[in-house]
Formats: structure tokens, C-alpha cells, sequence
């Protein structure tokens, strides 16, 4: 089959074993596929990436100077069973699947796999436990965010807010703008949103966020009197004195470069909750005496769980999350390199997808 295969550190065109399902397995029609900043970081830093993830008892084991397939968010086509499936969904079915293949050898990830080609390819194999069948006239370019959005379920659920608390998003590229849609769905807020993108704060307001803030005009940590979030332990007594409980401030970091968590510390109220979503593959420092002082609690958060990912999807079929301004842009196989280069400039693009039908 045709492929997009990462071969030293770029991006070729080029032909692929065509994929067999084994035990449990089924083979799919790749449909669309998003391109994730993951693959980006990835493809240029193969070894960290992998290296970083073994560390943290992770599962892409893979070896970066090998070829292999990207594409983790995708909706795709059932072509065929492989044996010892329970053919849940019939041939024709169009699902989505957590990006992970079980085998008995262990746990591949599907696009971070020399073995498992992901949805850059016009085929896949999937384990048949993982899908989730797409509900009926969901559109497949939207079913396909199902995987970047059901992050941003995950952490909204980790952040455990309460009706009280006020949502502070800083940084709207796509985890971003996942963590908004996932708390407007919730009810919850009011989110304020920050980001230097104009293009970025536009989506961040088309996701629903309250207020938004360009960082470099005005402080995102200069809103917490509006919004009644008392900043200092002398205030927060205050407001318990007189029989209230305090509003807190969750702040979730979507940002994932060093320094960000230390500007966080520094700007964020007394009590706050941080959640860490955004990805800092980097070394970074912090000065954990300003998040003692202040009693802060930090939370970091990674991926979602299978209950959140069939929820997220059938929360865009219900309609309750739009996807649809997150889609910027479309690229056939032979355009993946180019939008690859494309994803580096926040301004033009959310998300683009890859169908490997178009040329
Ligand atoms: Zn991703």
C-alpha cells in the first residue's frame, strides 16, 4: 500500500507491506487522519522522544532510525476480519479507535509503531477491542478529532473543577482549544484563554472560552478580581469569614514550553490548581517555593481513557462539541511533508487533515 513513511528525519511517499490482521485484529480503510504536534516532535527528535517515553514507562518502544507510519487520529473503514475477532461491526463499518494495538507480545502504539502503520497509510490493522463504532451521519473529518479532543476531556475530568472555580486555558493550538471545548461542554467556567495567536484566540472564542486575553496587551493572571477569585491568603480568609467559600482558579497549561510553569507559579492565585496537559520535552526549572507558599496543586495529565474517548465522540455526534472550525486545512499523501512544514505557523492552521485518497 502507499504510505507516508518517516525515513530519516523527513517525510517519503513510498510503498508499504500491506498490512494482514492477526488475533483480534481487523483491517481498515484509512479515511482521514489528523496531524498531530506530537508526530511533529517526533520526526525531528526521534530519539528523545522515544527515549522520554520508555523513561516514563510508556508504551512507543518503537526505533526512530527505522521507518515508520504516523497518524494517530483517524477515522477509518472495516475491510476485513482477522481471525479470533467477535466481528462486533460489520464489514463497511466506519470507526475509530484508541491509537493502540494489544497484541500478545504487549502494547504497540498505532502510528508510533515500526510495525503498526498509522493513518498516514491507506490502510491500517486495529485491534478489534479499541473501536468505537462512528455514530450514524457523523461526518468522518470530524469523527477523526475524536482522539486530539477526548485529551481534552482527560484533563478537563483530572482538573476535577467545581461549579465555583474559574477555568484559566493558557495557550490555544490544539490541546488548547480541546481543554475549552471539553469545559464548555461540561458546563463549566467561565474559561478565560490566552494565547499571542490572533488566529489562535479567534478559535478560542469560536470554542466558547468567556474571555480571551492576548498576552501581550494584557496579563491572562490580571482577571482573577472580575472574576472573584480572591489572590492572597489574607483575601481568601476574607471571604471565609464571611460564611463564603472562595473561588479558585484551575489553570491548565496547553502550552508545553520551558518557562511556562514558572510564569504560571508566579502569576496564579493562592490555592490554585495547575494542570499540566501541554508537552515540555525539555529540561525545565521552576522555583517550588513560590507553589508552597501560594499551597498550589500541580497535576499533570496525559491521554484519556476509553470511556473518554467513545465519550468525546459521541459528544461531537450529539453535537456538543463542534469540530468543525478546527479543521484548516486537507492534504492527500503526497502533502503531508508539506503541511508538516505548513503546522510550524500557529497563525494559518488548527488542524489538518491527511486523505490518503486525494491526490
Ligand atoms: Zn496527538
Amino acid at each position: 500500500m502507499k504510505a507516508v513513511i518517516a525515513r530519516n528525519k523527513s517525510l517519503v511517499v513510498d510503498d508499504w507491506p500491506d498490512p494482514e490482521p492477526k488475533q483480534g485484529e481487523v483491517l481498515v480503510k484509512t479515511l482521514v487522519c489528523g496531524i498531530c504536534g506530537s508526530d511533529l516532535h517526533a520526526l525531528n527528535h526521534g530519539e528523545h522522544f522515544v527515549d522520554l517515553t520508555r523513561r516514563g514507562g510508556g508504551a512507543l518502544t518503537y526505533e526512530p532510525d527505522k521507518d515508520l507510519v504516523f497518524g494517530h487520529e483517524f477515522c477509518a473503514e472495516i475491510l476485513d476480519h482477522g481471525p479470533g475477532t467477535q466481528k462486533l461491526f460489520r464489514t463497511g463499518t466506519r470507526v475509530c479507535s484508541l491509537p493502540i494495538a494489544v497484541t500478545e507480545s504487549g502494547v504497540q502504539g498505532i502510528g508510533y509503531s515500526n510495525t503498526y502503520a498509522g493513518g498516514y497509510g491507506e490502510q491500517m490493522v486495529l485491534s478489534e477491542t479499541m473501536l468505537v463504532e462512528v455514530p450514524n451521519g457523523l461526518a468522518s473529518d470530524h469523527a477523526a478529532l475524536t482522539e486530539p479532543m477526548a485529551v481534552g476531556a482527560h484533563a478537563v475530568n483530572e482538573a476535577e473543577m467545581g461549579p465555583n472555580d474559574v477555568a484559566l486555558v493558557i495557550g490555544c493550538g490544539p490541546v488548547g482549544l480541546a481543554v475549552i471545548a471539553g469545559l464548555k461542554a461540561r458546563g463549566l467556567g467561565p474559561v478565560i484563554a490566552a494565547d499571542f495567536s490572533p488566529g489562535r484566540r479567534g478559535l478560542a472564542e469560536t470554542m466558547g472560552a468567556d474571555v480571551v486575553v492576548d498576552p501581550k496587551e494584557t496579563s491572562p493572571y490580571s482577571q482573577w478580581a472580575d472574576f472573584g477569585v480572591p489572590q492572597t491568603s489574607m483575601e481568601r480568609m476574607m471571604v471565609e469569614m464571611m460564611g463564603e467559600t472562595p473561588r479558585r482558579a484551575i489553570i491548565f497549561e496547553c502550552v508545553g514550553v520551558k518557562g511556562v510553569v514558572q510564569q504560571i507559579l508566579e502569576g496564579v492565585p493562592v490555592r490554585s490548581r495547575i494542570v499540566i496537559v501541554g508537552v515540555c520535552m525539555e529540561t525545565d526549572h521552576f522555583e517550588p517555593a513560590l507553589a508552597v507558599t501560594k499551597q498550589l496543586d500541580l497535576r499533570f495529565v496525559l491521554g484519556y481513557s476509553q470511556e473518554e474517548f467513545a465519550g468525546t465522540l459521541h459528544m461531537i455526534a450529539e453535537g456538543e462539541i463542534d469540530v468543525a472550525p478546527l479543521v484548516t486545512g486537507r492534504v492527500g499523501l503526497e502533502g503531508v511533508a508539506q503541511a508538516f512544514e505548513d503546522l510550524a505557523h500557529p497563525e494559518k492552521h488548527a488542524k489538518i487533515l491527511v486523505d490518503p485518497t486525494l491526490v
